[in-house]
């Protein structure tokens, strides 16, 4: 009789053991194996917060129809990849300056661009342009390995400490995007944040097959956000999704 009753306990516990283990063990691999962030950065009650949320929805009012993207947008903490001085406007659907002359793109631009990154869990994407890190950060929100380059060593700095604060570790990368990353190619998707007048012919051998390149193309003057996706090894299927302005991409590397 008091076996029995002993071994009615053992099994519940058992179950919880094993769940608590199997818990923290998922969490470990999420942590190593993609750039997720291992917490979430601002409390459900911070000002901040409140202000995300309401920026995501109007972005969704604005066309954005990607949950999970819109779900980044209110996750990631805009304020804290620009200057202090400018945080009041950090909410607002706007570029912002950053150093070196360049902008943190406009909250619509960076829900629209990942949008059309149709990103499944895990994929492999890399970004052009890391700036502040930023675009970087709503990528690894939504759980994609994540390869970053940009052409400025202080934005590469500032960014990488602003990323690592926060608990989000993209593969970073202080080069010339122009070159892309071949020693980790293929990647599942390629997503420009800096216009190239046209397409980097060695970015698109990077692509696998099957995968796309989302890239603002076109001169100073503006450009057209385009899809282009490798159909083949040697053909590529291109489509257009509206008019856009960016920072221009430039070749080589910079302090
Ligand atoms: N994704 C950024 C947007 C930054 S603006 C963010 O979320 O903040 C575009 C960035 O592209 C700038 O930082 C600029 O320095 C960078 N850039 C321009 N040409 C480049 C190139 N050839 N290689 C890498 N980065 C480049």
């Amino acid at each position: 009789m008091s076996i029995q009753k002993g071994k009615k306990y053992l099994l519940p516990v058992f179950i919880v053991v094993a769940c608590c283990a199997g818990l923290l063990i998922t969490r470990a691999s999420n942590s190593s194996n993609r750039n997720r962030k291992t917490e979430t950065p601002m409390t459900t009650t911070s000002p901040q917060n409140e202000k995300a949320r309401r920026l995501a929805e109007g972005l969704k009012r604005k066309g954005i129809s990607d949950k999970r993207v819109l779900a980044a947008i209110e996750n990631v903490p805009r304020h804290l990849f620009i200057d202090e001085e400018l945080s009041e406007y950090a909410y607002l659907d706007r570029a912002l300056p950053i150093e070196k002359e360049q902008t943190i793109s406009q909250p619509y631009t960076v829900a629209y661009q990942t949008q059309l990154l149709e990103l499944k869990s895990g994929e492999k994407v890399l970004e052009i342009g890391t700036g502040s890190g930023y675009q970087a950060a709503i990528l690894c929100e939504m759980d994609a390995e994540v390869y970053s380059i940009e052409r400025y060593h202080q934005l590469y700095l500032t960014a990488k400490e602003t990323l690592n604060k926060l608990g989000y570790h993209p593969n970073l990368f202080y080069g010339d995007g122009f070159e892309g990353l071949p020693e980790h190619a293929p990647f599942d998707k390629i997503l420009l944040t800096a216009a190239p007048a046209e397409v980097p012919k060695k970015l698109l051998q990077q692509l696998r097959v099957g995968g796309w390149m989302v890239a603002p193309l076109g001169g100073r003057m503006g450009q057209k956000m385009t899809v282009i996706k490798r159909v083949s090894e040697e053909e590529f299927r291109e489509s257009e999704h509206g008019d856009f302005i960016f920072v221009p991409m430039q070749k080589g590397t910079a302090k």
